[in-house]
């Protein structure tokens, strides 16, 4: 068979841990054999960004900005026990949080279904994806504690010097005050990477928040939705047949539960935080989902939603055999590679992703599994292999669907 070739190179992101382990033997098995993979290669393994004094994450993210897709292994975020474990300088940021700041983007994360991993919610048979808005409320707050007889005001000075203040609440007992905030620049492109990603997946968009209670802040985002909607969407929607969809927070968590999936639920800040806990529990597991940053001018980083499996690791380099769920970064792959095989009009590489996605679903079905899903799943003939083995038989399912 040809190896396909590519025209412009993705982005590659190389991590840390299990999932680096995970990343060199999903390349050796599953694309370099049918691939004359392009790629510009960086390497964000801790040792490196100490080396590179973390010059490396910002120029994966320049290239990104520059190529337009990448692929990005998980890293690990360094904490006090990774200090002298990987001998650091310093105490570097999350490459996520790094990334995203420098994209701009959002995170569209959904739930890769099986067959024999049922859903605590048996009718969610189609997967829901949340997209979290990345920026600002509660996240970026003020908080004070406040003494029994203060008054607390909300003060504003404008650029010209003027001010305005809201009294917030004259506390007769002890109490305590938040301030929040947003931006519009902000809220636009989070709007904008929803629509674009509902039209890119061809699924309806829902979006919630409280507007009834918070007239002004919430009501904000409702606002800056239905204008970008009405004025640079709506047309586009109605010619792929999808809808978009506004309701209060309390009613979309009833419709979610009552629903079928196959949407996008657009959140802010916190709620997002919250649901894509319960969605992907809700699912099964968080190395069953997908995970994309979507940039408002169309940036894509795919990931997988877990960490780099620190204890799968230590037992890797003991020698001990491991069992590690390589889907999540497999579909990053087949993610990146079928974005870029769209961008470059390339039909032979999307089809790959297609083709190899498949192959690692009929894997599952077909019973054979790691052991996170071997512990969850209600087929019979289910059997437990190790890390390298379930990469192979995706391989040998792989060849037969080529
Ligand atoms: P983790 O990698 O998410 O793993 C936590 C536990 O979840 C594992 O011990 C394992 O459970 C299970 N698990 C997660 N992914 C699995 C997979 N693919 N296959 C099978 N089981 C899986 O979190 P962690 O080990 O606590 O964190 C390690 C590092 O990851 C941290 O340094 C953190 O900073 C980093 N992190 C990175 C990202 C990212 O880059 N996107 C995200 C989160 C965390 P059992 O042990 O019970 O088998
Ligand atoms: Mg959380």
């Amino acid at each position: 068979m040809q190896k396909i070739q590519m025209k412009t190179p993705l982005v590659e992101m190389d991590g840390d841990e299990m999932t680096r382990v995970i990343w060199q033997q999903i390349k050796d098995i599953l694309i370099l054999p049918y691939i004359n993979l392009k790629s510009e290669y960086y390497d964000l393994g801790l040792e490196n960004r100490e080396k590179t004094k973390d010059q490396v994450t910002f120029d994966s993210a320049e290239a990104t900005k520059k190529y337009g897709v990448a692929v990005k292994c998980a890293t690990i975020t360094p904490n006090a026990a990774r200090m002298p474990e990987y001998n650091l300088s310093q105490m570097w940021k999350s490459p996520n949080g790094t990334i995203r700041a420098i994209l701009d983007g959002t995170v569209f994360r959904a739930p890769i279904l099986v067959k024999g991993v049922t859903p605590y919610i048996p009718t969610w048979t189609k997967p829901i994806t949340i997209a979290r808005h990345a920026y600002g409320d509660v996240y970026k707050n003020t908080e004070m504690v406040v003494e029994k007889g203060s008054k607390a005001e909300l003060l504003v000075t404008r650029p010209d010097g003027t001010t305005e203040t809201s009294l917030i609440h004259e506390f007769k007992g002890d109490g305590i005050i938040q301030g929040l905030h947003n931006l519009d620049e902000s809220i636009s492109s989070f709007a904008r990477s929803c629509f674009n990603f509902g039209l890119d997946t061809k699924q309806d968009v829902w979006f919630s928040t409280k507007d009834t209670i918070s007239k002004k802040y919430d009501h904000r985002f409702k606002d800056i939705f239905a204008e970008i909607y009405e004025n640079e969407y709506k047309e586009k929607f109605e010619a792929a047949g999808i809808e978009y969809f506004y309701t209060l927070i309390d009613d979309a968590v009833a419709r979610v539960i009552r629903s079928n999936g196959g949407y996008i639920w657009a959140c802010k800040n916190y709620d997002g935080d919250v649901m894509s806990d319960m969605i992907a529990t809700a699912y099964g597991s968080l190395a069953m989902m997908t995970s994309v940053l979507v940039s408002p001018d169309g940036v894509y980083e795919y990931e997988a939603a877990h960490g780099t499996v620190q204890r799968h690791y230590y037992k890797h380099l003991k020698g001990e055999e491991t069992s590690t769920n390589s889907v999540a970064t497999l579909f990053a792959w087949t993610g990146a590679l079928r974005k870029r095989g769209e961008l470059d009009e390339l039909p032979e590489l999307v089809n790959f992703a297609d083709k190899l996605e498949k192959a690692v679903i009929d894997t599952i079905e077909g019973g054979t599994m790691t052991g996170d899903l071997y512990l969850i799943s209600t087929l019979e003939n289910k059997k437990k292999v190790n890390t390298t083995e379930f990469l192979k038989a995706v391989n040998e399912t792989l060849k037969g669907l080529l």
